[in-house]
């Protein structure tokens, strides 16, 4: 971490001060010094290795070749790991720079409670998906609707999609099942999109819908989904990208205990069973460049030991890294290639993870915070489990945080007040989930820091991913940023093709 990056200027400052918006609220006034709950260690992405790179490593010489692979797979998140499971017969290696692998898609434990860092829910069980989860040996569970309660915060008044949004939002759903079951929904993979899709991808959703005759009060709602699950809020994402993610509310969601770590770990244990030692955790790639006989070179070091730079060099590197970071390492690639990719914006991302302790609240899986300006959804994580196994005088609350302003949203990350972080959240979930807080007792709040959590999917993006090539040489592109909008899904699709274009060697 530069010192300069890690200033915070006064209008930075009270620019980020609320997740979601400028608003913050604190109790009593100020930061909360000595909160009456622990604060956990920070978990989420260690900025450290990157910003090494950034600040000068990505433009250091590669030390000579210790060794040669057939396949070098850069990044172990869902989409890494996903090629590195399907081609596992193959000579090859994972260099991730987290001391886990995951991504994005990590769990930890509290108690007997298994929650989510990050990615929690599935959708799509058709194939390929389905089959392949089948091949991992899991049993993606239903969990209900997407968006089971939606909540104003003001006391006495429920889900306004139960009284005066009743009629708008079924509006919506009728819509967007019209379109889902059209030839031309905005589908994955993006290259076989239809022209009718692609032009949703030059509006953005919020004029979309509008045109659709869609109630402007529902935005209050599709705000808080956009800026979740997107990274923006409706008027600055793509059709195309909202289309296909709010389609989501007309069917039944998927999840694991632990949220989507669990196909990371599941394809981790069939990666380490085919040979031990494959995926190496603590590795940050700094540099991806050309090599005589049509192999690359890649330069990697210990996360823990900067200076010690290391290469090796694989007949396939395989980048499942985020495009906007790739782009600074891919060497020997057209500027117009690396420039587009390290220029996607990307949102910045808190969760919180609170534990409770007494009996648990009777919370549905997803419920969203209409208007809250420090966090948008909270999940329960013991929602996931049949009723007989929850536990009975405990339970984790899952909050997700998005940024409203990325980059006072990073700074606010990397100065890492913790206290300051979890308070308004914590404020807030007395208002609209005061159930949460009712007979239980706060006493953990975990939190969980991504500086770069996924690409926010404007509009046009769609297009600029489909015109990105796949393939440099013998380089390929496999991270979920290649369909423009981050899902499980994406970073699946991503993987095959990939795997495609090894296997035809
Ligand atoms: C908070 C949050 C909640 C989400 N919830 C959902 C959800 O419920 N459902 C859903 O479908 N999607 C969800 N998503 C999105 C989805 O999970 C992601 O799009 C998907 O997991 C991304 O997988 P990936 O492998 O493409 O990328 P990542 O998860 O970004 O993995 C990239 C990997 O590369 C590693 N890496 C980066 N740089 C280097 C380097 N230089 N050297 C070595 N390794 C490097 C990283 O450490 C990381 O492990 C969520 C995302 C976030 C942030």
């Amino acid at each position: 971490m530069s010192s300069q990056s890690a200033m915070v200027t006064r209008r930075e400052a009270i620019a980020g001060l609320g997740s979601l918006g400028a608003l913050i609220i604190l109790p009593g006034g100020g930061a909360a010094q000595e909160p009456p709950y622990l604060l956990g260690e920070w978990t989420g992405d260690s900025f450290a290795p990157m910003h090494a790179i950034r600040d000068g490593l990505s433009r250091a010489p590669l030390p000579p070749p210790e060794r040669r692979v057939d396949i070098a797979v850069i990044g172990g998140g869902l989409a890494g790991l996903a090629v590195a499971s399907l081609l596992q017969d193959r000579d090859l290696i994972v260099l991730e720079r987290e001391s886990e692998p995951g991504g994005v898609a990590k769990s930890k434990r509290w108690r007997d409670v298994d929650y989510a860092l990050g990615s929690a829910y599935i959708i799509d069980l058709s194939e390929p998906f389905g089959g392949f989860y089948e091949t991992l040996g899991l049993a993606p569970r239903p969990v209900s609707a997407p968006v089971d309660t939606a909540l104003t915060g003001v006391a006495g008044e429920g889900d306004p999609r139960d009284g005066k949004w009743r009629s708008a939002y079924d509006d919506l759903k009728a819509l967007l099942r019209r379109l889902h079951d059209s030839p031309d929904f905005p589908g994955m993979p993006i290259s076989q999109a239809s022209a009718p899709a692609l032009a949703l991808d030059r509006l953005s959703l919020f004029d979309f819908l509008r045109s659709e005759h869609i109630d402007a009060e529902l935005f209050r709602f599709l705000d808080a989904f956009c800026l979740s699950a997107l990274g923006a809020p409706a008027a600055e994402i793509s059709a195309y990208a909202g289309v296909n993610f709010l389609s989501e509310i007309n069917s039944p969601i998927y999840a694991f205990p632990g949220g989507n770590a669990a196909i990371a770990r599941a394809m981790a244990a069939r990666i380490s069973r085919a040979g031990e030692g494959r995926i190496v955790t603590g590795a940050a790639v700094y540099a991806i460049e050309p090599a005589e006989g049509g192999y690359a070179r890649i330069g990697w070091f210990d996360a823990l030991h900067p200076g010690e730079p290391r290469c090796l060099e694989a007949r396939w590197a395989v980048v499942a890294a985020p495009y906007f970071f790739a782009g600074r390492v891919l060497r020997g690639v057209d500027p117009a290639t690396t420039a587009t990719m390290t220029s996607q914006k990307q949102g910045s991302y808190l969760v919180a993870n609170c534990c409770f302790e007494g009996p648990p609240p009777e919370l549905r899986y997803d419920s969203w915070a209409l208007g809250a300006q420090s966090f948008s959804d909270a999940i329960s994580a013991t929602a996931v489990l049949p009723a007989a196994e929850r536990p009975k005088n405990h339970s984790v609350l899952t909050v997700y945080a998005p940024f409203r302003d990325p980059h006072a949203g990073r700074l606010r990350l990397l100065a890492g007040d913790r206290a300051a972080l979890a308070a308004p959240i914590v404020e807030e979930l007395r208002r609209f989930l005061p159930e949460a807080l009712g007979a239980a007792r706060l006493v953990e709040a975990r939190l969980t820091r991504w500086g770069h959590h996924h690409l926010i999917a404007a509009p046009g993006i769609v297009a600029t991913m489909r015109a990105l090539p796949k393939r440099i040489g013998n380089v390929l592109l496999a991270h979920s940023d290649g369909q423009g909008m981050p899902a499980v899904e994406s970073a699946l699709v991503e993987a095959l093709s990939a795997v495609e274009i090894i296997k035809k060697g």
